[in-house]
């Protein structure tokens, strides 16, 4: 290919604050009769008067510090205005030219993209729209509004356009994805549409992306609609292709909105792209401005757990684990804590995450005490000398050559199936020492 892919994302999530975030209602709205948690304000009655939620204020600051950003002292919400119907104020309430945080950087963790950073332009903090549905009442077809999301805390995440590739981007969504739940601030879920994707992208030619890019595309094409990583990946990769079209022409594509139909596998035209200007954005009159101290905000950074690429490398080096076992324990904090406090009461954190890895063990279903004593026992259980085991080791290695193939050639995977065919034959689950027999004779 002779055009390189610029890319950038704006990500909004919606935070699972109990409450709105100007009004006392209740947030949640997936799955809720339609405008039961509203209010004058959340439907943007005359004379109803915003406060902002502090949980929600100091979530951001969360967020954007665990995303290397530095937190503003002074920020503020301001108004952008546009006209829609899911919109009952006629703005929304956002932040302009000062949000929460400002210039982060983040390493993706992914193997392919190591050491490729990120730059993190800005994280603020905003109000969700109503939902539109449109649908057939009494045979006519009309849009209704449900203003149960009106109002939801959202944050907006906006990356510098650093992305060269969609492997880099969909490494940076599962990473940004993994730390939000991480920081128990939002499900960060697709399907719900409480984590949802804009990216924006343009080609430039090989030789002006090489080093240090002097001038960005004169262009750039924002995608809508995306609500899957997935449907992330094609509708850039449709992008890709009918941009490259429209440059090898020697035109420049249009600058606008389009939105992603997954159906029939393309992107389709949906505005131009507003400027700034047009939305009039002024500092919203009815919420003070915001100051924090710095004692504020490093209370807020001393909130942040450990996260998952700090914790990986943490497994790596206190338990002497892979990076790829480290990485599947630390994909969730849920699993993480669940195998740390197992380690603990065990003693030999490499056969526990053994154990968790292989058995699939799940962890919302059990006690770690339970596991340990499901470990133990089967110790106690096993009736067959190391002699024993070995001939019939060699008999599953003799029967399953293409695995034990497998195995050498380093999918590692497999050998959770060997370990169940040696199970099947013991009649238990094999043993620590028995396990390892097993390693070293297919090693
Ligand atoms: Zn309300
Ligand atoms: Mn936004």
């Amino acid at each position: 290919m002779k055009f390189q892919p610029i890319i950038g994302l704006e990500v909004h999530v919606e935070l699972a604050t109990k409450s709105k975030m100007f009004c006392g209602c209740s947030a949640e709205h997936f799955g809720v009769t339609p405008n039961t948690h509203t209010c004058p304000v959340c439907l943007g009655l005359p004379g109803a008067l915003p406060v902002p939620n502090k949980k929600a204020v100091e979530w951001t600051m969360m967020l954007g510090l665990a995303l290397g950003c530095t937190v503003n002292h002074d920020s503020k919400f301001d108004r952008k205005n546009y006209f829609y119907p899911d919109l009952a104020k006629g703005y929304q309430i956002s932040q302009y030219d000062e949000p929460l945080c400002v210039n982060g950087e983040f390493s993706l963790s992914s193997n392919e993209s190591k050491s490729k950073k990120i730059r993190i332009r800005r994280v603020h903090l905003e109000e969700d729209t109503g939902k539109l549905q449109h649908s057939l009442v009494n045979g006519e077809e009309v849009s209704l509004v449900d203003f149960n999301r009106s109002g939801v805390p959202l944050v907006e995440i906006v990356t510098e356009p650093d992305f060269r590739s969609i492997d880099e981007v969909d490494a940076y969504l599962k990473d940004l994805q993994k730390i939000i739940r991480y920081l128990g601030i939002s499900q960060a879920d697709m399907e719900k549409g409480s984590m949802r994707l804009e990216p924006s992208i343009s080609l430039t030619e090989m030789q002006n992306a090489k080093g240090k890019m002097q001038n960005l595309p004169p262009y750039r094409v924002e995608l809508k609609n995306i609500n899957s990583f997935r449907f992330a990946r094609h509708a850039l990769e449709f992008e890709i292709k009918r941009q490259t079209q429209i440059l090898e022409k020697g035109g420049t594509p249009v600058q606008q909105t389009r939105g992603w139909n997954e159906t029939k596998g393309q992107t389709m035209a949906q505005r131009e792209k507003e400027e700034a200007n047009d939305y009039r954005y002024f500092p919203e009159p009815d919420i003070p401005p915001m100051h924090f101290t710095e004692l504020q905000i490093e209370e807020c950074r001393s909130q942040i757990p450990e996260l998952p690429a700090a914790k990986k490398l943490r497994f790596m080096k206190a338990y002497a684990l892979s990076e790829y076992d480290s990485n599947l324990l630390a994909e969730t904090r849920g699993v993480a804590e669940y195998f740390e406090t197992a380690a603990k009461l065990h003693g030999n954190p490499k056969e526990i995450a053994n154990w968790i890895i292989n058995n699939k063990i799940n962890t919302s279903a059990t006690v770690p005490a339970e596991l340990v004593e499901k470990i133990v026992k089967s110790k106690k259980v096993s009736t067959f000398s190391l002699e024993e085991v070995g001939k019939i080791i060699d008999k599953i290695i003799l029967d399953n050559p293409k695995i034990v193939a497998d195995y050498k050639s380093g999918k590692v995977q497999v050998l959770g199936f060997l370990i169940g065919l040696l199970a099947k034959s013991l009649g238990h689950a094999p043993t620590q020492e028995q396990r390892e027999l097993l390693e070293r004779k297919i090693t």
